[in-house]
């Protein structure tokens, strides 16, 4: 039987949180930024503020509409299009970023899929080397190879990439 949306809400959440709490883990002695692409309600960057609370975190996100308790300061934000903001980022970071989560995706998987094919080489050069990419989208990584998901992540819900030279 297909799964209701609700089932499919809930795998994508238990899936965000086990992949970031995995991620957070395997980058906790590298040092750089990381960076959440798609603040939104601000749950996520919740989570990361939560289990990585010395890192700095800077949020790509086009337009703030976040819980008053998930709000980034100003000086975290980068505000506009990733098409745009990322670029700049890679400018001013360079091949920095040690985790980099993306929730970009609205409802629509063929849109979603479109764009994350869109998105994936403007994404892949501000990953340090030994760097994770957590998505909620399949990627179209070049050199970013896809690992295995932690327990608690259910498969298709969430993406792992690691940037191993
Ligand atoms: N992970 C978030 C949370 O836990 O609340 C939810 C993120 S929500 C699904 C996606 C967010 O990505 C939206 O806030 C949307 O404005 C943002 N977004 C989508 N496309 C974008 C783009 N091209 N540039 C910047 N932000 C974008």
């Amino acid at each position: 039987m297909q799964q209701s949306r609700l089932d499919l809400f809930v795998d994508r959440m238990v899936s965000q949180r086990a992949c970031l709490d995995h991620a957070a883990a395997l980058i906790a002695d590298m040092p750089g930024p990381v960076f959440e692409l798609g603040l939104g309600n601000g749950r996520t960057y919740h989570h990361m503020c939560h289990i990585m609370p010395e890192r700095d975190i800077y949020v790509f996100e086009r337009a703030v509409a976040s819980h008053p308790d998930s709000t980034p300061p100003d000086d975290r934000v980068l505000l506009g299009d990733v098409f745009d903001t990322l670029p700049e980022a890679q400018r001013r970071f360079g091949p920095t970023a040690v985790l980099i989560h993306a929730d970009l995706g609205g409802h629509n998987r063929k849109k979603n899929d479109i764009f994350a094919q869109n998105v994936s080489p403007v994404i892949e050069p501000l990953l340090a080397v030994g760097g994770l990419m957590v998505s909620s989208d399949k990627m179209y990584f070049d050199h970013l190879v896809e690992q295995a998901l932690p327990d608690g992540a259910v498969h298709g819900r969430c993406f792992i990439y690691r940037r191993d030279v």
